[in-house]
């Protein structure tokens, strides 16, 4: 597979065209940003736990029934991926209470929910990626009320799954977000599943090991996010 021009530079993944125009290269970078894009810094090796992480992830979703634009890991940080026509929202489940939905409501962190909450968020970094709900979805083209119905259910269904993953490596999954796209008119999971987009915490001493390391200023960012593949299983040095 020929890899040719940038198609889009994101905070952490370049996009690279194809001589396939169904499918893209997708370059896991060591880039890591917080805040909409105001704090950015080159974490070395995050890139490839990255790519690996994902590709774990994707390959167990889609032994769940979840389809998901993977196709092949190429390298350390690259793997190539169906080109999707992506939905321009974030969605996002909640197990426990943490992050914006504290700030928002005034929750005490690691309150956990009586049931998983689902959210949509707009994305716009200049905007501060906005809480929406399905009606602004609809009014404004995004998606009909019946894909909307099925990016929910699939997240919620993507929750149960790696709830099930992380609670049998004694983590906790606090919340994660999601992007989708569709490629002839079918729904796949795309863009990525790793630390830099979800919360979590040691079972037993709540330690945060995810991509909060970094926006609080922790430290040992990457190393948390091997921990964490470590334990749920996935073999960092060989695809
Ligand atoms: P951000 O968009 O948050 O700055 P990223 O570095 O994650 O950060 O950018 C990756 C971009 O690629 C995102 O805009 C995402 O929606 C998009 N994307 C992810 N998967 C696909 C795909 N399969 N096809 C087309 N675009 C994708
Ligand atoms: N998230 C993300 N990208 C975003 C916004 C949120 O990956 O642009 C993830 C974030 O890491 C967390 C979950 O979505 O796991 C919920 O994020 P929240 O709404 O609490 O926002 P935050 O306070 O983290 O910006």
């Amino acid at each position: 597979m020929e890899k040719k021009d940038l198609l889009t530079k994101g905070k952490a993944k370049e996009l690279y065209r194809t001589s396939d125009d169904s499918k893209l290269i997708m370059d896991f970078t060591d880039d890591t940003s917080a805040f909409d894009g105001k704090k950015i810094e080159q974490l070395a090796g995050k890139g490839t736990v990255n790519n690996r992480f994902n590709n774990f992830i994707m390959k167990y979703l889609d032994s769940k029934g979840i389809a998901c634009h993977l196709l092949d890991e190429l390298s350390d940080r690259e793997s190539l991926v169906l080109s999707l026509d992506m939905f321009p929202i974030e969605c996002v489940v909640r197990n426990y209470a943490a992050g914006s939905i504290c700030k928002r409501l005034g929750l005490e962190e690691g309150m956990k929910f009586e049931n998983p909450i689902f959210e949509f968020f707009y994305k716009d970094d200049d905007l501060g990626d906005p809480m929406i709900n399905d009606n602004h979805i609809v009014a404004f083209g995004w998606a009909n009320r019946e894909d909307i119905k099925i990016l929910e259910g699939l997240t919620l269904e993507i929750n149960k799954h790696l709830l099930e993953l992380f609670d049998s490596a004694d983590l906790i999954l606090v919340d994660f977000k999601l992007e989708f796209g569709k490629n002839n008119n079918k729904i796949f999971l795309g863009d990525e599943f790793t630390p830099d987009g979800c919360r979590v915490w040691d079972k037993e001493t709540k330690e945060k090991l995810d991509k909060d390391r970094f926006r609080l200023g922790l430290g040992d960012v990457v190393k948390s996010y091997q921990e964490i593949a470590y334990r749920i299983g996935i073999n960092l040095n060989k695809p």
